[in-house]
């Protein structure tokens, strides 16, 4: 169904970056509940990646080879990781807790 993979149009390099709840929030709603909260955010979401990356050239999720084998990629668990001590990739907090795969489109 998909030529997305071998049509040449979209044969760019990608990585897997992992986030938290914060930054995934604000990828798909452009807020979150730390948004209104006293203290507001730890860190401010996706400060750590050019607001191109932040808004173009990230998607949510990752691509169907990134998956565990034997993975149809229809509501699986690898593209969340429930427990994670390292530090999110879009904004850097180290607060420990869920993390979402995204895929970090690079540059043509
Ligand atoms: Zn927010
Ligand atoms: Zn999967
Ligand atoms: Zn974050």
């Amino acid at each position: 169904m998909s030529n997305f993979r071998d049509g040449g149009v979209d044969n760019r390099e990608t990585c897997i970056i992992w986030v938290c709840d914060n930054c995934m929030f604000h990828h798909a709603n452009g807020e979150c509940g730390d948004c209104y909260g006293e203290d507001g955010h730890v860190r401010e979401p996706w400060v750590l990646l050019s607001s191109d990356h932040a808004h173009g050239n990230t998607t949510m999720g990752m691509l169907a080879e990134e998956h565990e084998w034997e993975c149809d990629g229809f509501g699986c668990d690898c593209e969340i990781n429930t427990f994670s001590m390292s530090s999110c990739d879009g904004c850097g907090s180290r607060l420990c807790g869920q993390r979402h795969a995204f895929t970090l489109w690079g540059s043509k």
